[in-house]
């Protein structure tokens, strides 16, 4: 691999629950715990995992919107970690992410133009609101929306194409990484394919590094080079797509797959229900934390060992005891 452009290394999050009349902690939420991978320079990392796994999480980390409780994040050779505020503001401008929300992630008082145009004044990229307008406009048409409707307000535009403002607006500092927070979930099955294919137009265009987070295999799979499957704050198998889709290893990454519909209707594939609800992320179950769902756990050792993250494979890695 290519010296990463991105490289996170042991990263945890553990958010304290306060309780009481004095507001004292009384537990843990363990968010992320001990996440490591490293993205190289115009490749597509998907995350996949069910709500809660600490996925979106880690975005918010990397770009220390949250700070991490222990581990480190680089980034072009960087500590961002390390890095003080004035340093952080301006990494920020290689650094992007789309939201989820299109809709809550923009202010709905300030027009196209000044939502997109804000990211400009604060990095001094427009010399005057004449180039900040022509800089608007340029990026509205590259993201397939009217330059004429940059004096619009978010709620004039459909759940579509307020998610093509948000990316708008991410490119607007020419960032080398975007992270996208499932930035297709709140939108509807016909539009989900459009936005997923501008995103990949606009990588070959810019050269783009993505972090794709998403809750579901099926729409990180023709984006993604590679993918990484979390589980309760950990990811539990990483592998490149073709790979991680035809072998997978970890029996949760195999019950997620099993939920992913065939489009070839004589192919029939068994659906995987795992029992069970995903415990707590305040209490994590000990061992290996899918041990109380996982359909083939069966030795003490799952329920007392952590299965670290081993490479079985060439570039294929599971955490996992049971599966080689
Ligand atoms: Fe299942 Fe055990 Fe493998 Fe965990 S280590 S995934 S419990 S078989």
């Amino acid at each position: 691999m290519t010296q990463p452009l991105l490289r996170v290394d042991k990263l945890v999050k553990r958010f304290a629950v306060k309780g009481g009349i004095l507001r004292r902690t009384v537990g843990e939420v363990h968010a992320v715990s001990g996440v490591s991978f490293d993205l190289a320079p115009g490749e597509t990392l998907g995350l996949v995992g069910e709500s809660g796994c600490g996925k979106s999480t880690t975005g918010r980390l990397i770009l220390r919107l949250i700070e991490p409780t222990s581990g480190q994040v680089w980034f072009e050779g960087r500590e961002v970690t390390a890095l003080d505020h004035a340093q952080m503001t301006a990494l920020r401008r290689d650094m992007q992410i789309i939201f989820q929300d299109p809709f809550a992630s923009l202010n709905p008082r300030m027009t196209v133009r000044d939502i997109i145009g804000e990211a400009l004044i604060i990095h001094g990229l427009a010399k005057n609101a004449r180039e900040r307008e022509d800089r608007v406009a340029e990026l509205l048409e590259t993201v397939g929306l009217n330059a004429d409707q940059m004096r619009r307000f978010p709620h004039e535009f459909s759940g579509g194409q307020r998610q093509r403002i948000g990316i708008a607006r991410a490119l607007a500092v020419s960032p080398k990484l975007v992270i996208c927070d499932e930035p297709v979930s709140a939108l509807d099955v016909s539009i989900q394919a459009q936005v997923v294919n501008l995103l990949e137009d606009l990588q070959d265009k810019f050269g783009l590094t993505y972090l794709f987070i998403a809750h579901d295999l099926s729409v990180v799979e023709h984006i993604s080079d590679r993918v990484a499957v979390m589980y309760l704050g950990r990811i539990v198998e990483i592998a490149s797509s073709r790979e991680l889709y035809s072998n997978p290893l970890h029996p949760y990454t195999e019950a997620l797959l099993s939920a992913v519909p065939i489009p070839d209707p004589k192919v029939r594939r068994e659906r995987i229900r795992l029992k069970g609800d995903v415990p707590s992320p305040l209490s994590p179950p000990s061992g290996c934390v899918f041990h109380t769902r996982c359909p083939i756990a069966n030795t003490t050792t799952c329920r007392t060992v952590v299965p670290p993250l081993e490479e079985k494979r060439p570039g294929h890695w599971a955490a996992c005891h049971l599966r080689d």
